[in-house]
């Protein structure tokens, strides 16, 4: 066979490109994956994840299918719960504002737990998430927020769980090969124009499967799309994902679809690099702040830092705080809360000082206005519902009263010295908008038919989020479309070898 010829060509090796990959091989097809970044940047925005999978569990046993490995003395001092189709689909709505695709949900939905089962017949390995998804409740262990799986090491361990795989499967990888173009006629695809060593060349494929991001990476882009500010953001992950995947999909005549405006962007340590940092991982994030105050360089709280779990606001506040002069923020806690505190504020690369008083506090924070600060403080102290009790396992309702902006969970007073403060800005994850793929994965045209033997998968599916996320479905959601998405390519590319043989 011709090298440079395979049945299905898989663009970018990420979660979804890998998980694609290794269907069209269980489809019997013989893969190509091409991969922008060099081998020691693998794994895309995926290797920078914490690993966490929104999963449909009915109860221990699934978990117990999902995780051999959880103990009997887990399972005695922890409260699972479950998180059931129906909590899913309702996730998905609410969060979403009800806009997302409804077919492509009900598919995200209904194949979470089995592709994750399929994930493990792959040699990925699953665990409970104790660490950011559990608090402790008495001498219990207590998930709260719908979130109970992650990958076993992460981001990184699940890429290179998803790899060992790859390599079992005699599945070809180029790394710095950067797909440029699609091969296309009036027919549909005919492979990928790949830039490799410097030299541009065809690699000609009975189908394509896109995986390759969104186009977070690409400060032009996000100006356009998003809008005004946001080339300002930094990026979380991957210096690859430019929109080159969306782009080739879209000269061709491939369908747009989706929350184009719109992205997943979090609160980021205001002074991280302009993309992530391996060796950091996500660890730039500060997602505890339902449990203190943000305030902005007026001094002024300026969102409900308690609307909901960390979980269903994160996504949206990276935006809200681009928004605030300068696109910063300080979040402020005291010492009632410090044993709360994710992980992540506990790193050595992070924007902190701490005080003994409010006022030397209010003194320390850059850029803010110190007395508009404490005046704001005194303020929100006194608002707080201290009759009602705080518990962070549920929405607790102890909220504050009578300010312009309210928090409804998780109130405190801040009053317990020391006190600590972290700088943040906005760190934009990854975009919403992409293109139209139907159930099987097959990208639709601006005519309203398939692009014939396109397939795609990952974040540059569009119509699943819309303004905000629901944590740990991005990597469920490119593991469930990959799947189809290799599936179907193999499919196809059978078919296509099979007509060839008549
Ligand atoms: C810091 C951080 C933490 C996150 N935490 C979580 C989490 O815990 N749980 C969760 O569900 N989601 C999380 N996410 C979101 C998650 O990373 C994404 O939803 C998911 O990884 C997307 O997978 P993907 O395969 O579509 O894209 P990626 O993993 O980004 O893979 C795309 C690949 O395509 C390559 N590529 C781009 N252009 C080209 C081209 N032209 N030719 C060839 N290759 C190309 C890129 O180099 C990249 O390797 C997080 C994201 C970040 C940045």
């Amino acid at each position: 066979m011709n090298p440079k010829s395979f049945d299905v060509v898989v663009v970018g090796a990420g979660n979804a490109g890998l998980c694609a990959a290794l269907a069209a091989r269980e489809g019997g097809a013989r893969v190509l994956v091409l991969e922008a970044a060099p081998e020691t940047e693998r794994g895309g925005n995926s290797r920078f994840t914490a690993g966490a999978m929104r999963v449909v569990y009915r109860g221990i046993d699934d978990l117990r299918e999902l995780i051999p490995d959880l103990t009997d003395a887990d399972i005695a001092r922890t409260d699972f719960g479950a998180y059931t189709e129906s909590d899913f689909l309702d996730d998905m709505g609410r969060i979403t504002e009800y806009r997302s695709d409804p077919d492509l949900v009900e598919l995200l939905v209904r194949r979470s737990f089995d592709t994750l089962r399929w994930m493990k017949s792959k040699g990925v390995r699953f665990a409970p998430m104790y660490g950011r998804q559990a608090f402790k409740v008495g001498d219990r262990m207590r998930f709260w927020g719908g979130l109970t799986v992650e990958a076993w090491g992460g981001g990184p361990g699940l890429i290179d769980l998803l790899m060992q795989a790859i390599g079992r499967e005699r599945i070809e990888i180029w790394y710095g090969a950067r797909a440029l173009r699609l091969i296309a006629d009036d027919t549909g695809v005919h492979g990928v124009v790949v830039r490799r060593e410097r030299s541009a060349i065809d690699v000609t494929a009975a189908a394509v499967v896109l995986a390759s991001g969104g186009f977070e990476a690409n400060a032009e882009w996000r100006a356009r799309y998003l809008g005004p500010g946001w080339d300002l953001a930094k990026v979380r992950g991957t210096r690859f994902n430019t929109g080159g995947g969306i782009a080739m999909a879209l000269e061709i005549g491939a369908s747009p679809y989706g929350n184009w405006s719109g992205c997943h962007a979090v609160g980021w340590d205001r002074n991280a690099p302009e993309f992530g940092d391996l060796a950091v991982g996500d660890g730039y994030q500060k997602h505890s702040y339902p449990f203190g105050i943000m305030v902005n360089a007026a001094g002024k709280r300026f969102v409900d830092e308690g609307a909901d779990f960390r979980n269903y606001t994160y996504a949206k506040y990276g935006r809200v705080i681009l928004a605030q002069p300068q696109q910063f923020a300080w979040q402020i806690f005291d010492s009632k809360v410090a044993h709360l505190l994710r992980d992540e504020y506990r790193i050595k690369q992070v924007t902190k000082v701490r005080a003994d008083t409010l006022e030397a506090l209010a003194a320390k924070l850059d850029d803010v206005d110190g007395p508009a600060l404490l005046r704001e403080i005194a303020a929100f102290n006194a608002a707080v519902r201290k009759d009602i009790a705080f518990d962070p396992t549920v929405r607790d309702g102890r909220c504050t009263q009578g300010l312009a902006v309210d928090k409804s969970n998780w109130a405190n007073t801040l009053d317990a010295p020391p006190f600590d403060a972290y700088a943040v800005t906005c760190g934009i994850t990854f975009t919403f908008g992409g293109l139209r793929i139907d159930t099987g994965g097959r990208v639709q045209s601006v005519d309203g038919e398939p692009v014939a033997r396109l397939y795609a998968a990952g974040e540059l599916v569009g119509g699943l989020f819309y303004f905000n996320y629901p944590g740990g479905t991005g990597l469920t959601s490119g593991a469930v479309f990959g799947r189809i998405a290799g599936t179907s390519a193999a499919r196809q590319a059978l078919e296509s070898s099979k007509a060839h043989a008549r």
